[in-house]
């Protein structure tokens, strides 16, 4: 079968579009045809490597996918060849002490399948049936592929970890990322009274504002901080979404409202700061990480996707061959939402 894959952590240049093995499934995977695979971030970052990171090569990247079952292992039950389903990324062993009390992301074994093992820029994957969830007949592979990572990675970070309830604040740092986006959406659905969303164009604000955001702010026209302390009649947002970090992160400490929550589940600019410790503690701040979600986080939000109440925004749809010159725009940042490909 043909994929995108790397034989050795570097640029771009290592990428190759070409044959590879189709996959065997053990008892208790499947095989998905891919239908539908997308692009994130975490595809270049696992390119480059980091140590500690060991890779089976040649690696098959690629997070994100969709498509229809092929083949179905002999302990699988309750799916059949034809099923379309999507591919929930985090990998967990369904028997550890986090796997049995429901966090399954906190896993043991926990790994995110195009990072650590093999991904879907290929025509065929091999999944465990636990990490699938059937789609309608309707639903759109594409949206299905583009929707999985950054919306389970959301949904977990607001809603589960972060409790957001109804006609609180929130106020979400970036305006671009796919997580981002997504949050921007999920705030809205949950009933958060003002969205606002700090961005660095006016092209992504302007976007944010279709997606639900309630206030914009440009942070090379306007010192955010300033703008929430009035807008907050001095009180400062409920809750605040940071997956900046160096760049923001005492920032956003200082937009919370005493007794706030800071999520985060990344650092786009550099994982490693410094932070005044007062903003946390004087202001009774609860700092919650956390990473991808679990495979109930993953129903609820797909089912909001498969439904269209959550739209991924899609830039383009490519033929997997062109996988190449996706991940060049998406590392140059010339994207406006989901890259997807098509095997
Ligand atoms: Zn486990």
């Amino acid at each position: 079968m043909k994929a995108l894959v790397f034989h050795e952590h570097g640029t771009l240049e290592q990428v190759t579009y070409e044959d590879v093995p189709t996959p065997e499934i053990d008892a208790d995977e499947v095989l998905v045809e891919i239908k539908a695979a997308a692009l994130n971030r975490l595809d270049l970052w696992v390119l480059a490597g980091w140590p500690g990171l060991r890779l089976k090569m040649p690696h098959i990247m690629g997070s994100d996918g969709a498509g229809v079952i092929a083949e179905v292992g002999a302990n699988v039950d309750g799916f059949a060849v034809g099923d379309h389903v999507a591919i929930n990324p985090t990998k967990s062993c369904g028997s550890c002490e986090f796997c049995l009390s429901g966090w399954d992301n906190m896993c043991q074994t926990f790994a995110i399948m195009g990072e650590h093992v093999d991904g879907f820029f290929a025509e065929y994957a091999a999944v465990p049936a636990r990490n699938l969830l059937k789609m309608p007949d309707n639903a759109s592979f594409e949206a299905a592929a583009a929707a999985s990572l950054v919306y389970v990675t959301a949904w977990h970070s607001l809603i589960k970890r972060g409790g957001l309830q109804a006609g609180e604040s929130v106020l979400i740092i970036g305006a671009g990322g796919g997580v981002n986006t997504a949050a921007i959406q999920i705030a809205k659905f949950a009933g958060a009274s003002t969205v606002y969303v700090v961005g660095s164009s006016e092209e992504k604000l302007a976007r944010a504002r279709k997606l639900g955001a309630d206030v914009t702010i440009n942070r090379n026209e306007e010192n955010w901080g300033k703008v929430i302390y009035k807008a907050t009649n001095r009180q400062g947002v409920d809750m605040v979404v940071d997956n900046v970090g160096a760049a923001t992160f005492t920032g956003s400490l200082r937009a919370l409202k005493k007794g706030g929550r800071l999520l985060t589940v990344g650092n786009t600019s550099g994982p490693t700061f410094e932070f005044d410790n007062r903003l946390l503690f004087v202001k009774h701040i609860s700092l919650i990480g956390s990473s991808m979600g679990t495979i109930q986080d993953y129903s609820e939000v797909m089912a909001l996707v498969f439904n269209g109440r959550l739209q991924p925004i899609i830039d383009t749809v490519a033929p997997l061959s062109e996988g190449l010159t996706a991940m060049k725009r998406l590392q140059d940042g010339d994207v406006t939402g989901k890259l997807v490909l098509q095997p």
